[in-house]
Order: C-alpha cells, then structure tokens, then sequence
C-alpha cells in the first residue's frame, strides 16, 4: 500500500511539473507577428487606379487591425487568425466568404483550413455553400468534432447544429465574380483554337486565365506565448467543376502550423500546391534539413512551383518570428504587422506588387 501511495505521489507530482514546465514555456514575450493575404493572382498592375489600390489596402489594413488588437492583449494565435480571417470573408474584393468566386455550374463552393501550431489540432471544410464565415466552420471542425475535414452537405448540417452563421447561397453573388465567370467560360470555348492551330492566340488566353483565377484570403500569427497558427478561406478556382477542391483545405499542402517550425498559408494554383505538399514540405525542411524560412519558401515558391508549371504564393512566420512572403506572381495581396517586445513600437506594412 505505501508503495502504491508512492508511486501514485510521484505519477502526480511529475505531471503536476510537467504542467508548470509548459506554462512557464508560454510566458508573455510580448513579441508577436500577424502576416496576411489576400490573394496572388489577379493582380494586373496596368489595370490597377490608385482608388482601387487604396480600397484593397484599406481592406488588408481593417483585417490586420483586428488581428493586431488580439496579439496585443496577450490573446492566441489562433484567435488571431481566424478573427482576421473573418475580417477578408466579408470583404467582398478578396476571393473567400462574401467575394468568393463561382463555379462553371454559377455557384459558390467555399474552403477553409485553420490548424494550431502547438498542438497540431486542425479543422477544415471543403465545397459549402451556405456558411458564412468558413473559417469559424473549420475551427469548430477542429474544437468541436472528432474530425478534421468536413465536407459539403455533412459541413453544413454540422456548422447549423454548432450555431454558426448559415445564409442562402445567393449571399455569395456578387457582379464582379460574375462577370469573371462569363470571362473564363469564354475562354474554355476559345480553347478550341489550340486545336485548329491557332496557339499563340491560345497561349495568351492561358495567360489571361491565369490571371482570373486566384484568390484566397489567409493570415498566419506567432503570438505573445510563442504559439504559431494558421487560417486560409477561399472560394477556389473560377469556373472549378465537378466539385474539385483545392490546396486550402488541405492541412500540409495550402495550411499548416507547428510550433517546432513555422505557420503557412498558400495561395495560388492549388493543384500544383497539393502535388508538392507546400506547406508541410517547407516546414519538413526546416525541421529535418535544418533548412531556414528564407531558404526552404524561395525554393518551392520561386523554383519548384514554377518548375513544374504552377503559380501562386505563400505567407509564413517562423517560431523566431522571422517572416517570408515569397510569391511568382505578378504581385500578392498581402501585409503584417508585428511588435518585437513589451513596449516596442508595432511595425506595419501592406504591399500588392512587387
Ligand atoms: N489556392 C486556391 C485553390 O486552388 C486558389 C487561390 O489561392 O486563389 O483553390
């Protein structure tokens, strides 16, 4: 019996430090980074007036706002991105929620992912069309469910029973993405030039195409305990058929957060980001390559996504804080703000082009 109390004693006391050792592990740094985008793709600097720019910018400033009003007070990573997140959902500039893109059926089909770095807890949703905000969906996933990735009808069902903010399909309309629908279906038509040898007609339409097509909306944090999350919402691909799903929703290709490494959010042509397990690649990396952020991001973004005929971008913050922003587009939504420690100056940016 006294050896049963003893152990029992020690099992108790050796976790009961265990417990103590973590939390003295998330003492209040005051150092914290917020990075977001809004996209890399559909970006055409010539077609670009200083209101628009200014309206994008303002849409990016209003979200980092958000986030940085957490971080600042202490709260989670995790918060962070998925309150920012939110804040470019219901913009309706930015390819994700409220300004998501239509499909070649006329509807909108909406993904999201959001994972938190320190306990590699993660939640998506894939192809709905009636949750307002996808990425409070993804979260309850990860918070609410035994699952990570929920799709379609079943998501729905499950993000009404948790409460969350259902409205009709026809909220997502908006005329611009309609119009690029029109754009893009024109093009497909057009696509039979290739095939009576008109090519070089045709491989400009490839460029335009490209250029209607992304989007995406992320943010990725490093808070004041040294925590790392990452969200990314998205309507996909204009013109996407047959219920495709792209990178975003995929935890290691468009998401991922750990703590050991860094927190990433994808954007751009997801079929190439899934086929190199962006996100996961990078941070595999830096955790067993001994690779830094810098390296491992300019390699994938800059030379094997384009090596292998995609485009697109990322955003990311490292364990140390360190950011990168890599994309090989004409130009990436994106910004950050950050604080380095207690009492510092918060540092901003917001940039489109390069
Ligand atoms: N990566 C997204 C997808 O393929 C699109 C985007 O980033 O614009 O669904």
């Amino acid at each position: 019996m006294r050896i049963l109390i003893y152990i029992l004693i020690t099992v108790c006391s050796s976790s009961l430090f265990a417990q103590q050792t973590a939390t003295s592990n998330n003492a209040n740094t005051g150092k914290y980074v917020l990075v977001i985008h809004g996209g890399a793709g559909t970006l055409n600097k010539s077609q670009f007036t200083p209101a628009l720019e200014a309206r994008y910018k303002s849409g990016l400033d209003s979200a980092l706002l958000v986030g940085n009003a957490i971080l600042e007070k202490g709260g989670t990573a995790l918060d962070a991105v998925e309150a920012t997140v939110k804040v470019l959902e219901n913009n309706p500039l930015f390819n994700a929620g409220k300004g998501a893109v239509f499909t070649s059926e006329g509807v909108n089909e909406l993904d999201a992912a959001i994972m938190d770095g320190k306990t590699l807890a993660a939640g998506s949703i894939a192809g709905v069309r009636t949750i307002k905000n996808p990425i409070t969906a993804a979260r309850a996933v990860m918070e609410k469910s035994e699952h990570v990735l929920l799709s379609g009808r079943g998501a729905e069902a499950f993000a009404a029973v948790q409460g969350i903010e259902i409205v009709d399909p026809s909220y997502f309309y908006t005329p611009e993405r309609w119009k690029g629908l029109q754009r893009a279906k024109q093009r497909d038509s057009l696509d039979q030039l290739k095939k009576v040898g008109q090519t070089a007609y045709a491989n400009e339409l490839d460029e335009a195409r490209r250029k209607d097509k992304y989007g995406t909306v992320g943010a990725v944090a490093l808070d004041t305990h040294g925590n790392l999350a990452a969200a990314t919402s998205t309507g996909g691909m204009t013109n996407k058929k047959w219920g495709r799903i792209g990178d975003a929703p995929i935890i290691g290709s468009g998401t991922y957060a750990n703590n050991n490494t860094v927190a990433i959010s994808c954007t751009g042509w997801g079929e190439y980001f899934l086929r190199l397990v962006m996100a996961k690649s990078i941070s595999d990396r830096m955790e067993f390559g001994g690779q830094s952020l810098a390296l491992a991001s300019e390699t994938l973004v800059m030379k094997e996504l384009p090596a292998l005929g995609g485009d697109g971008g990322l955003i990311a913050v490292d364990k140390n804080g360190n950011i990168a922003l890599p994309f090989c587009t004409e130009g990436m939504y994106r910004g950050f703000i950050k604080k380095e420690k207690q009492g510092a100056a918060v540092v901003k940016d917001i940039l489109i082009f390069k």
